[in-house]
């Protein structure tokens, strides 16, 4: 089937003086058929073309907002994800976050049983004994929350660092102050004469004896009774071969009456250290260890100390 298009007016081929006019579609089927012919007003073409145009703008209007609610719906998918990622990250900010303030608690607990142990004095002012955790339930979007508790923990860990520097100088303090603390006794044997006023076994007068007699072999040795140096060795009348310790903190020993010196002075000494020999030099009526310990140079009772 053939269709053919005729315009009736042919002198005329301009469209504006086409519409106003007629045209005919004429259908030639094939074969010995009748051709068929439908006339069309230039109105109805106008109107069609009209409808088309409409429809063509509809359409590209439809597919704009189409394409634009996809791109939107996508933006928004995205910032969704974007909003629940960031949200995980902050809870997982917020727990760690938590745990860090617990470790905190846990080394200012640590840090008050050491001075408390110790007996040292309390943390300074200003540093918490414990810093407090952050809530339960905490709102999701607490960035600046965050940061603030970052930050003060910062100036919490900077007062935390400084404290413990304290603690661990009181520390060495104590330390010092107790390996340089004569204690144990210098030499074995048993008491023979105490510290204090006695009876001279060379005069018979009343005198002051200002350290312990320990009756002991010759050759047995004698020992230093706390960290220090040798202040001097000596020998002289009384004391005999003596050997005298400087411990620091005004504490010094004195070991008379010795067979034998076994240190040299300015000798750097650890408690335990053997630095002498009991014997029977100077002054004395047998063989024994004459110890002394003084304090800011003044004698004091060394029973207490063994
Ligand atoms: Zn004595």
């Amino acid at each position: 089937m053939r269709v053919l298009t005729a315009v009736k007016a042919l002198s005329q081929t301009r469209f504006g003086v086409i519409l106003g006019r007629r045209f005919s579609v004429i259908v030639v089927p094939e074969g010995d058929s009748k051709v068929n012919r439908f006339r069309i007003h230039s109105g109805f073409i106008k109107t069609l073309f009209c409808c088309c145009f409409l429809a063509g703008g509809l359409l590209a209007f439809f597919s704009y907002s189409y394409v634009n609610d996809r791109i939107d719906r996508n933006e928004l998918l995205r910032l969704r994800m974007t909003t629940s990622q960031q949200h995980q990250t902050i809870q997982r900010l917020v727990i760690d976050l938590d745990e860090i303030h617990q470790e905190m608690n846990s080394f200012a607990e640590t840090e008050a049983r050491v001075r408390q142990l110790a007996d040292l004095d309390a943390a300074p002012q200003g540093l918490p004994i414990a810093v407090g955790g952050l809530p339960e339930a905490r709102p999701v979007d607490t960035i600046d929350e965050i940061q603030r508790q970052i930050n003060q923990l910062q100036v919490d860990i900077d007062l935390r660092r400084q404290s413990q520097e304290n603690v661990r100088n009181l520390l060495n303090d104590q330390v010092s102050l107790s390996r340089a603390t004569p204690k144990g006794w210098p030499t074995k044997g048993w008491l023979t004469s105490y510290f204090g006023m006695r009876k001279s076994p060379f005069t018979g007068r009343r005198v002051m004896h200002e350290g312990l007699d320990i009756a002991a072999n010759i050759g047995t040795p004698v020992i230093a009774t706390a960290d220090g140096i040798v202040a001097r060795t000596s020998y002289s009348s009384g004391y005999g071969k003596m050997v005298v310790l400087d411990h620091g903190y005004g504490y010094r020993t004195i070991f008379g009456h010795n067979s034998k010196i076994l240190v040299k002075s300015g000798q750097q000494i650890k408690r335990g250290d053997i630095i002498a020999k009991v014997g029977n030099t100077g002054r004395s009526t047998g063989s024994h260890l004459h110890y002394e310990l003084r304090l800011n140079g003044v004698p004091i009772d060394p029973r207490k100390t063994l």
